[in-house]
């Protein structure tokens, strides 16, 4: 009887009238959002679940068939679907749009539309007005597109340093229309250069995942200026300890995974996400807190 009463406490019937969501990903076992949209549904009492399917992709479209058929309320997309999927829905966000990827799916009465909350996810982690600042954004792949569309589309300049040259030069020439943006190769003495100038650093690209740091970043950053690292694995990457150590203010990563996910629950359900149980489960998975 008591375990009974345990587990009611731990999740929400499933009937017939429960809403289902869920994620689509190649692979998806490593996925932390079942987990945190699942605690949020249940702690505000909402009747939906969550779920995550692994879509080889050659069954993206079948799969977003299956949406339409079975009237799935809305998805979360990842890798490697997030380019590609957006062919198969009805209508596109203008940031999945201009970012040329899309995150998340809302079937609005049959008709799909695609979204990308890592524009917002972006804004709502970095929590300031950045009109006027002059931002440098290291790194020009999917998480670069999103940054750097939410920075000139708010009224910021922005430098885009990137491995690949010309991956930058080309993201720059996409949004140029929109606001200043420039590109450069990322080297010490670019990073150097740019950094002079900056208010705000943006670390978009992977380095730090393996604990890797930033070449010329020690030399480049200062105290007064915020910087934002992407990386949310580990928490403290090698970047924000130079940061920190600096004396400079830090946004850790995991609060725009937090807040990306927020704004998927709030396009699903209309509903204010529960913030505070989304950010506990996130804290405890990655870093067991
Ligand atoms: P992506 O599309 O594969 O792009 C990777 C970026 O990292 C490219 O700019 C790449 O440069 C650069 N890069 C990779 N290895 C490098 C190296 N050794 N030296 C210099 N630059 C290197 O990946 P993504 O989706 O943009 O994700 C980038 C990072 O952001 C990942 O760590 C991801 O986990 C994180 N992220 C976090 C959130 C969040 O919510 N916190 C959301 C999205 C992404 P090239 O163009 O030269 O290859």
């Amino acid at each position: 009887m008591k375990r009974a009463i345990k587990r009611e406490a731990k999740s929400m019937p499933i009937d017939a009238t429960t809403k289902v969501v869920g994620v689509i990903g190649y692979p998806i076992s490593h996925s932390l959002s079942p987990q945190m949209h699942n605690s949020a549904f249940l702690h505000l009492g909402l009747n939906y679940v969550y779920l995550a399917w692994e879509v080889e992709p050659s069954n993206l479209k079948l799969a977003i068939d299956g949406v339409r058929g079975l009237g799935i309320v809305g998805l979360n997309v990842t890798i490697p679907h997030k380019e590609k999927v957006g062919e198969y829905l009805d209508e596109l966000s203008e940031e999945a749009r201009m970012v040329g990827a899309v995150n998340t799916i809302l079937n609005k009465n049959g008709k799909l539309v695609g979204f990308n909350t890592d524009v917002e996810g972006f804004r709502r982690a970095l929590g300031c007005s950045v009109k006027d600042k002059k931002v440098v954004v290291l790194g020009a792949g999917g998480a670069g597109r999103a940054v750097v569309f939410a920075l000139i589309k708010d009224g910021a300049s922005c430098i885009i340093l990137n491995r690949t040259e010309e991956k930058a030069r080309d993201l720059a020439e996409k949004f140029k229309g929109i606001g200043e943006v420039m590109a450069d190769k990322l080297t010490p003495s670019a990073l150097k250069r740019a950094m002079q100038e900056a208010d705000i650093l943006v670390n978009a690209t992977s380095l730090g995942m393996k604990g890797e740091s930033i070449e010329g970043i020690e030399d480049a950053l200062r105290e007064d200026i915020l910087v934002m690292d992407l990386v949310y694995n580990p928490r403290e990457t090698p970047l924000l300890r130079i940061a920190k150590e600096k004396g400079a203010r830090v946004v850790e990563g995991w609060r725009m995974l937090l807040h990306q996910g927020a704004y998927s629950f709030e396009i699903w359900t209309g509903k204010k996400a529960p913030l505070d149980v989304m950010e506990n489960v996130l804290q405890k998975i990655l870093y067991g807190v």
